[in-house]
């Protein structure tokens, strides 16, 4: 080597280390809860700042999972127990908002979000930790629960006090509960002064600001649970949540039943495998994947509309892709061979 070739390298290394030291530390966690893996990333942050808060979140995951769970006892539990006496009784204060705010958004939706259905969910043995294997259950069970039209309109709230004109209302709050608590966290985090951070739940996340020069990448899943559907960059802050029919579902004599149940029929709703929605905040995400994937494939733009969502990309079960105009420019296929794209009519 001679001297200028090795002058040259230290001059290289010296910009290199130069450069090291400029980039923004990143800090990267992921943590079990919720029943899921939990991803938070907070961009400009060490790991002194980053571990303490993203172990604070932890605990407010954890609380929230077993406060608010449908099945396992706890206050949601102890509220559900109550209703059907149709007194009038307390709600603990972690309960109360997360009623009022699905009371809004179910009404938005024309009732098709409807976590009062907790009885029907339970009748096809999805309130339960492992996937129920059938069969399906009757007609008449199913319609005993349906006449008697279960809905959050038979709650009333009177400051910290609640109760239900119908004994059929049964909370289960499985379509809205993990948005509501992604919110909770970047709350938590803005409130510590982070302004760059993804925390993404199982794929359905929430991002606010960017990833340095960039904005955040993320990935859209694929609807048969097969990797990467496609990825989208976010940035400002945005919610991005997929609802699909291969979370959870049994097959039952070659057909597939799954677990978001349309609240009309009472039965596993048709002709969608997928729906990821946008918005602005990750709740409204949340109950509104699971609305539209009940509207189905041609009915689900007026349910946008009215949940004020800000696009939506639909895949149904022949694998057709919709998407509104919005979101086509911004989604890039991780596939050799992407599908057929419908470009709706805008939001
Ligand atoms: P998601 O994956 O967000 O669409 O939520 C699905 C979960 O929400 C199910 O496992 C049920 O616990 C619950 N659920 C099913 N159907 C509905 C519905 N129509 N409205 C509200 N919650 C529902
Ligand atoms: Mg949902």
């Amino acid at each position: 080597m001679n001297v200028i070739t090795a002058r040259l390298l230290t001059a290289l290394l010296l910009v290199s280390l130069v450069a090291c030291e400029r980039r923004p530390p990143e800090y990267h966690e992921q943590l079990l809860v919720f029943g899921t893996v939990v991803d938070v990333k907070l961009y400009g942050v060490d790991a002194k700042r980053g571990a303490p808060l993203v172990a604070q979140l932890a605990e407010d995951f954890e609380y929230m999972h077993e406060t608010w769970h449908a099945w396992h006892p706890g206050s949601l539990g102890r509220v559900n127990q109550l209703l059907p006496s149709g007194a009038t009784f307390a709600v603990g204060p972690s309960l109360l908002p997360l009623i009022k705010r699905s009371q809004e958004l179910s009404a938005r939706s024309g009732g098709l979000f409807n976590p009062a259905i907790g009885k029907l969910i339970a009748l096809w043995g999805f309130a339960s930790d492992e996937p129920p294997s059938g069969p399906p259950p009757t007609e008449a069970q199913i319609r005993a629960i349906l006449d008697s039209k279960p809905a959050m309109t038979d709650l009333h709230l009177d400051g910290i006090n609640i109760r239900s004109d119908n004994p059929a209302v049964k909370l289960d709050f499985g379509a809205f509960a993990k948005g509501y608590a992604v919110d909770r966290a970047i709350e938590r985090l803005r409130e510590a002064g982070i302004v760059d951070a993804v925390v993404n739940a199982g794929g359905d996340l929430r991002a606010i600001g960017r990833h340095g020069q960039r904005p955040w990448r993320i990935g859209i899943r694929h609807p048969r649970g097969e990797g990467i559907l496609a990825s989208v960059e976010v940035e400002g802050d945005e919610s991005v949540f997929t609802s699909g029919d291969y979370e959870r579902y049994f097959d039952w004599q070659g057909k597939r039943y799954d677990h978001i149940i349309d609240p009309r029929s009472g039965r596993p709703a048709k002709g969608l495998s997928s729906v990821t929605v946008f918005a602005d905040q990750a709740d409204l995400a949340d109950a509104a994947a699971t609305a539209l994937f009940v509207a189905g494939p041609k009915d689900w733009l007026p349910v946008a509309r009215a949940m004020g969502v800000s696009g939506v990309m639909l895949v149904d079960d022949a694998g057709n892709v919709q998407m509104t105009p919005g979101i086509r420019e911004r989604i890039h296929f991780e596939m050799d061979e992407p599908p057929p794209v419908v470009i709706s009519e805008a939001l």
